[in-house]
């Protein structure tokens, strides 16, 4: 177990980003899938496992050490019960509480870049293009100019099994 709870860690701009992006309105989140991340010192304070978005509170947050996690990443002796106890946090009111699973996509993220707020949905539309068979090449190249000058280069990844698998897709690539 090396992740730990910290509420007090969970920042008033942490809370707000993950709950505006929740609002149904926007179509970005649905059930309770999505999660978001701060970068604070040397940890990153990420959403726990199986909460919602949309009913966050600073007690659905855990704070876990980005050294610790990237080495996982790049150990390749790694498995999923070393990633489970390293996300693992104890419990809070009877309940287990443990870092998100894709926490490791916010730990690849700072691996190359230190930006302070990661932020994980799945929008309709994005969701839409990643399910048909063409996925890759509709990231491939950008249809309008508008589209690489506002948002850049998007980085495709294949679907990989959540957890080490997809870390590791994501940090490679
Ligand atoms: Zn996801």
């Amino acid at each position: 177990m090396s992740a730990r709870i910290a509420p007090e860690s969970v920042s008033e701009e942490l809370l707000e980003m993950t709950l505006a992006l929740a609002e149904p309105e926007r179509d970005l989140v649905i059930l309770s899938e999505g999660n978001t991340s701060e970068l604070i010192g040397d940890e990153i304070v990420v959403k726990a496992s199986g909460s919602s978005m949309r009913t966050a509170t600073r007690n659905d947050f855990v704070a876990a050490s980005v050294d610790e996690l990237v080495r996982l990443l790049r150990d390749p002796s790694a498995d999923q019960d070393r990633l489970t106890a390293a996300l693992t946090a104890g419990e809070i009111d009877g309940r287990p509480l443990r870092a998100s699973v894709e926490s490791l996509v916010h730990v690849a993220v700072r691996a190359l870049a230190p930006v302070r707020y990661v932020a994980h949905t799945h929008p309709t539309d994005v969701v839409s293009l990643l399910a048909s068979t063409q996925a890759a090449s509709a990231f491939a190249e950008p249809v309008y100019t508008d589209e690489l000058l506002i948002l850049g280069r998007p980085l495709f990844v294949p679907y990989a099994q959540p957890g080490l698998e997809l870390g590791r897709l994501f940090l490679e690539r």
